[in-house]
């Protein structure tokens, strides 16, 4: 078993009936947990080149602000409509009812750099389809979708299937 797998709280019918949330407050609670966190998700990456790292609002910023700094690389926000004060793109993507968007800074990622995205929990994968799909429309390079928890039975796995992908729990 993963030693963080302890630190992650599951909660039933959280935001609605039928669905195990999988909570990370716990683990970022607990120093050792978020140290032991921080080194498997920089050992997913490995030693490649890393320009900027994304972290997805709002969970996506822990973790995604202590890999920038690992990498030597810059911290980029995606972040929900009408969050981000200057010039951004969008990009719709369907929820089971209806759609939501994502969106970045236009000057967030030059042309080529390599891109890191991270994101707490990869669920049916809507979410970072569309962050992948901004970071492409800005020019960057997708190195890796990098998530602590996986939820392999919501198949995540394959609307991601033209990206890596690594997380360091699986479920
Ligand atoms: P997806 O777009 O269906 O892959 O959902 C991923 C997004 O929903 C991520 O931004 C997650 O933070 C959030 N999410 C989905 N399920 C969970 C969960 O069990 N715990 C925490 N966040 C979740």
């Amino acid at each position: 078993m993963n030693e963080i797998e302890q630190y992650i709280r599951v909660i039933q019918d959280f935001p609605k009936e039928g669905v195990l949330f999988k909570d990370i407050a716990t683990l970022l609670q607990n120093p050792k947990a978020m140290q032991l966190c921080k080194k498997q998700l920089i050992d997913l990456v490995g030693d490649q080149k890393i320009d900027k790292v994304i972290g997805i609002e709002s969970r996506g910023f822990f973790f995604g602000t202590l890999l920038a700094a690992h990498f030597n690389a810059g911290f980029i926000p995606v972040r929900k409509p009408g969050k981000l004060p200057y010039k951004t793109i969008s990009e719709l993507y369907d929820l089971e009812y209806g759609t939501d968007a994502v969106e970045i800074h236009i000057d967030a990622i030059k042309k080529g750099e390599r891109v890191l995205i991270h994101d707490d929990v990869l669920a049916t994968g809507g979410t970072a389809n569309a962050v992948c799909k901004l970071v492409e429309r800005l020019g960057g390079e997708i190195v890796q979708c990098n998530f602590i928890i996986q939820l392999d039975f919501l198949n995540g796995k394959e609307k991601l299937k033209n990206y890596t992908i690594a997380s360091a729990l699986q479920y």
